[in-house]
């Protein structure tokens, strides 16, 4: 309710449009059911319908009634019956027409509604920190988009829109049937307390139900996800019957709640539609007994009108309960959807510096690191780290990275080479020690300036569906053609691209399936290239090529090695033995540093990692 109380505001204007239009629709629906009366009059003549006197019983409605009467019957009784017709169908199609205005202008309001909060989800999805999606399954997050957003958009926004048409319009009859006749208006507000008590128990379950409903869907989709994805698995330990029984399982338990859940929501419109009919039997008794008392206020045909009025006014009350149930059971999503835009996202400016502003003044000063200005690229400063409390992932490594060099991160995997990367990215927070970029500690450099001076080459690329030219300039929009010809030279990848049927425009198709994984890698190396970063990492650039791939791939990295500074992980050990230093780790310390030759020489595990490599 309150991420829908928030994201409607910026539509206020059209939804006091709205309102008007709803009134507009609803007064011509009145308009045309106390005409009724007057077409009973002309049709039976002033002595049936007991008139006279009582009727110029002085409100306005009566004098409309009156003067309508007067007007027409001038014309002769049959005249007056065509003539009738025909207002009525002027007054039923004005109704119509506000009442469809007034639908297109909530309308917009509710697709503009999901339009904002989709986009401010995808936003928050971006915006969360790497460590927010090791918490949350794949599933749980897409849900929000999906499952969660189709939901919010039925069961709120849809009875929201439902609510406020049925409120206004329930509002402005019961004002006339007060107008009509305050006894039996009197009457029929003393039964609305029995109503709103069936229909709040109806409605108090649903909310905690389909709560349970939305989280074991989510869970179906995750299910489903993790299967798929694990699809070689499953089919390897011939354990398709286990997967499928385990779902069916899962399956049959959600179908039943939420059978249950919906047999709730059904029972509402037809609750309420007793209810209704049993006020209106207490009115048609009631009102009889005001008119064969001769109660003054209370004609006959005024009663017909009455009674008409509020036979009108059931199906707005309907619509309202129902709203209610929806807006019960769509609250789950509601909460869901508001929880994760709720969720803290990665600080984008650096945190506040503890010594004040100098520091922040310090960081806003462009520093070089080209190779050959001396001092430290990056350095760790006894870092810690733990994706898991409790569970330490790197412990107290120091490590510096002298401008223009290269350092090679060696060692089984599992060691915390990509941790290392990741941390000096601020893709996660150290846990202890700090991290200096430029001489900077990363915590005092706003995220998109660290990252953006930071170029990554991963062993898996991300390509996009898009044309070669997008791809290299992803991380640089405003690239011109020449810039990015230059970077995919550099990363000796201009000669197979102008080889593509379209060169540059060429699109690469999903993942950028038309490339071989030697031509991706050199996609994100020009990529990485074209950003000019000060700091190169590649983290197993080249693991998942072939030999001869690799070693083609290695000669083009070599080559821009020797230009930037850079970090290089590798799990095969060919890859590093150019590097200026080694350092090895070892189940997240370092355990030896040095040159090839220095390491080999000393005989430790460095040269044993050598050893078991080479056959
Ligand atoms: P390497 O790159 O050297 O193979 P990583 O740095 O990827 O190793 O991983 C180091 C350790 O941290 C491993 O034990 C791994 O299981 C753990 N780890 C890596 N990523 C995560 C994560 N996102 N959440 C929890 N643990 C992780
Ligand atoms: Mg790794």
């Amino acid at each position: 309710m309150n991420i829908t109380l928030k994201y409607s505001k910026p539509y206020s204007a059209r939804g006091a449009l709205y309102a008007l239009l709803v009134v507009l629709s609803v007064v011509f629906t009145m308009a045309t059911a106390l005409s009724v009366a007057d077409f009973l009059k002309i049709l039976f003549g002033d002595e049936t319908t007991g008139m006279g006197a009582a009727m110029s019983g002085g409100n306005l409605v009566t004098h409309w009634l009156d003067g309508l009467y007067t007007w027409l019957i001038g014309f002769g009784r049959l005249n007056a019956l065509l003539l009738f017709s025909a207002i009525i169908f002027v007054l039923y199609s004005l109704k119509n027409i506000f009442g469809y205005l007034s639908a297109v202008e909530i309308g917009i309001i509710r697709t503009r509604v999901v339009r904002d909060i989709r986009n401010d989800l995808f936003r928050k999805a971006m915006h969360l920190p790497m460590g927010y999606y090791d918490r949350q399954r794949k599933g749980d997050v897409l849900a929000r988009f999906g499952s969660d957003m189709v939901e919010y958009d039925e069961n709120i926004l849809g009875s929201v829109q439902m609510l406020l048409t049925a409120v206004i319009s329930m509002v402005l009859y019961l004002a006339m049937l007060f107008y009509l006749n305050l006894k039996l208006t009197l009457f029929v507000l003393c039964m609305l307390p029995l109503v709103a008590f069936v229909i709040s128990s109806l409605s108090r379950r649903l909310k905690r139900k389909s709560q349970t409903v939305q989280e074991m869907n989510s869970h179906l989709v995750s299910l489903t996800d993790e299967t798929i994805g694990g699809l070689k698995v499953i089919k390897a330990y011939t354990a398709i019957e286990f997967s499928n029984n385990r779902f069916q399982e899962y399956n049959r338990d959600y179908t039943r709640r939420r059978t249950a859940m919906f047999r709730r929501i059904y029972a509402a419109s037809p609750i309420s539609d007793f209810l209704g009919n049993l006020i209106v039997v207490g009115i048609l008794l009631f009102g009889s007994l005001l008119i064969m008392r001769g109660d003054h206020g209370l004609t006959a045909d005024l009663f017909i009108s009455y009674v008409m009025l509020f036979v009108l006014m059931i199906p707005p009350a309907k619509e309202l309960t129902t709203a209610i149930a929806q807006i019960k059971k769509g609250r789950a999503c509601a909460d869901r959807v508001a929880a994760f835009l709720g969720e803290e996202e990665e600080s984008l400016t650096p945190d506040p510096s503890p010594n004040g502003e100098g520091r922040g003044m310090q960081v806003s000063t462009p520093l070089s690191i080209r190779r050959g200005a001396g001092g430290e690229a990056v350095e760790l400063c006894d870092v810690c780290f733990s994706y898991t409390p409790g569970v330490p992932v790197l412990n107290h490594v120091n490590l510096s990275v002298p401008r223009g060099s290269t350092v090679a991160l060696v060692g089984a995997s599992g060691s915390g080479k990509s941790t290392i990367a990741d941390l000096i990215g601020r893709f996660y927070e150290v846990s202890e020690g700090e991290i200096r970029f430029g001489g900077v500690p990363v915590k005092e450099l706003a995220l998109g300036d660290l990252r953006s001076r930071i170029g990554v080459v991963a062993q898996d690329t991300l390509l996009f569906n898009d044309s070669v030219s997008a791809n290299i300039a992803f991380g640089k929009p405003e690239a011109t053609q020449a810039e990015i010809e230059a970077a995919a030279r550099a990363a000796q990848a201009h000669d197979f691209i102008m080889a593509l049927p379209q060169g540059y425009h060429t699109n690469l198709g999903e993942g950028g399936s038309l490339l071989s994984g030697g031509q991706r890698q050199r996609i994100s190396i020009a990529r990485a290239l074209l950003c000019e970063p000060e700091l190169l990492i590649l983290d197993e650039a080249t693991s998942a090529l072939d030999t001869e791939n690799e070693r083609l791939l290695q000669q083009t990295l070599d080559r821009v090695l020797q230009e930037h500074t850079a970090i290089v992980i590798a799990h095969r050990l060919s890859t590093v033995v150019n590097a200026d230093r080694i350092v090895v780790l070892d189940g997240g310390r370092i355990v030896e540093e040095g040159t090839h030759q220095e390491l080999m020489a000393r005989g430790g595990r460095y040269s044993q990692l050598v050893s078991l490599q080479s056959f």
